[in-house]
């Protein structure tokens, strides 16, 4: 994934950790484990849910608290269109590039 090689060149090795279905409520969580960053992904997802997912709590990272679930989204997808990967929003977000999809 991609997505890991990224978190890992921006944020430390080892900062993607994936856990077991039942682990985390949310499909990705980022926080700080003595001082270092993690994102802990869910086992469960498929691997475009879970690119998504990672790139979601990168732009978490790079975004900051303030930044809003709206914005992480529009971040991850612009980062998958970049890519050239599959373009995935998250369940119930209207994708910033539905318009150009469509277009
Ligand atoms: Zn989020």
């Amino acid at each position: 994934m991609r997505a890991v090689a990224l978190a890992n060149c921006l944020m430390g090795a080892g900062t993607v950790r994936v856990v077991g279905a039942n682990t985390i409520v949310p499909e990705a969580v980022l926080t700080r484990v003595h001082g270092t960053w993690r994102i802990y992904v869910r086992s469960d997802l498929s691997e475009e849910r879970a690119t998504f997912a990672v790139l979601h709590e990168i732009a978490h990272w790079v975004l900051g608290r303030a930044a809003s679930e709206d914005a992480c989204d529009a971040l991850a997808t612009a980062i998958l269109r970049r890519q050239g990967g599959p373009i995935s929003v998250a369940p119930g977000v209207a994708s910033p590039l539905a318009s150009v999809a469509a277009a």
